[in-house]
């Protein structure tokens, strides 16, 4: 029996007849853009995430670069960024015109090093943009007392951490605003693209809603070069029914990921750690190995299927060639030995035993220290 990394068919099965009504309530209303469900959903997940306002947009790339723009943060300026992200942390940077800055992560949690923000700043900084990678939180509190040291604002890229808490509280509303992506693959994702802005800023929330919107709040009438970046009808009457069952598919996510931890070789790979103040959603399960893809080539042989997040670190793809980055040995050595194990929330306990097994049996090399 094969394990698949994911599964996308089997949530959307089972709540076929729910999504299936979604959809013929839109068609029904023969409205399609900037709607009643929209408006729903905007005030269900800003609810959720224990923000004043939600903004729909396009997908999670957008919410990060339309809320760098909302700020004013464009040429000349400077974002902190983590240096092992996804390219599109650092992609809304680029796009805004901004300058991204990358700050090495804590090697125990794979997120920013709070540590080491302070000797990034300098007097071009205006933002610190966290991720909360894998769905741990980033430790937002010594985040927000760097920012608030130097008048930066906080932008949390929220995008793998749908329903994570830190200290109790949702990720999404710890920053001054969070970006986040209902891609189909993350914790809440759509049938397709959608992104959404979360902040408590009401000024911030009316500037992205007229950035998504052609620079505009009075039909035809352009006060700011805009976008088109639109959360449509049909994707937020879908995300309403799953933002129901949300909880539950991140409850089933930590069961997985505590039976990994009870299950695998802590002696042969590096697994997650999780800090006493964070409540994690496991986007990703994410070890460390030294051999990666020869542990990979072993589990394909067993019919088990794993990813990497991610092989090469922002500063070293083609598109960011040129400028000198500094040294960042901690994202390189992430990228040379991170690797996703299969977790999903439909996935069988027995499933992440016959994982285990595997990687016992995967011949790895004992970990010294
Ligand atoms: C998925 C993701 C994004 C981008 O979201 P899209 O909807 O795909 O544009 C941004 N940041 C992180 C950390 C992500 O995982």
């Amino acid at each position: 029996m094969k394990i698949p990394f994911l599964d996308l068919k089997t949530p959307h099965l089972q709540l076929q007849d729910e999504l299936t009504a979604a959809m013929q309530r839109v068609l029904a209303s023969g409205w399609f853009i900037a709607g009643p469900e929209l408006e729903s959903f905007e005030a269900e997940f800003a609810r959720y995430c224990g923000a004043a306002h939600c903004v729909g947009v396009g997908n999670g790339l957008d919410a990060l670069h339309l809320l760098l723009r909302a700020y004013g943060i464009g040429p000349g300026d400077e974002v902190l960024v983590p240096s092992n992200t996804f390219v599109a942390t650092w992609l809304a940077v680029t796009q805004a015109g901004a300058t991204p800055v990358p700050v090495e992560p804590d090697a125990a949690t794979h997120n920013i090093d709070p540590a080491r923000l302070e000797a990034a700043v300098t007097p071009r900084t205006r933002a610190i943009m966290p991720v909360h990678l894998y769905g741990q939180p980033a430790d937002m509190d010594p985040i927000l007392a760097v920012a608030r040291r130097h008048g930066l604002v906080v932008i949390e890229d929220a995008a793998q951490a749908q329903g994570a808490l830190y200290k109790g509280r949702p990720v999404g509303s710890l920053g001054d605003a969070a970006g986040t992506s209902f891609y189909p693959g993350k914790n809440l994702g759509a049938l397709g693209d959608g992104g959404a802005v979360l902040t408590s800023d009401p000024a911030i929330a009316d500037k992205v809603r007229r950035l998504r919107n052609y620079g505009s709040e009075q039909k035809y009438k352009h006060d700011v070069l805009g976008y088109n970046s639109r959360l449509d009808e049909l994707q937020a009457a879908f995300l309403r029914v799953k933002l129901q069952r949300l909880d539950a598919w991140n409850v089933q996510r930590r069961a997985l990921a505590d039976a990994y931890a009870r299950a695998l070789p802590a002696d042969l790979l590096v697994l997650p750690q999780v800090p006493a103040w964070a409540e994690p959603v496991w986007h990703l399960y994410v070890v460390r190995v030294a051999d990666r893809e020869q542990v990979q080539a072993r589990l394909r042989a067993q019919g088990i299927d794993t990813m990497v997040h991610y092989p090469i670190p922002p500063h070293l793809q083609a598109c960011y060639a040129g400028p000198d980055w500094g040294a960042l040995p901690l994202a390189e050595t992430l990228a040379r030995e991170v690797l996703s194990l299969p977790l999903y929330p439909t996935m069988e306990t027995a499933a992440v035993e016959r994982v285990a097994a595997a990687l016992r049996d995967a011949g790895l090399a004992p970990r010294n220290g």
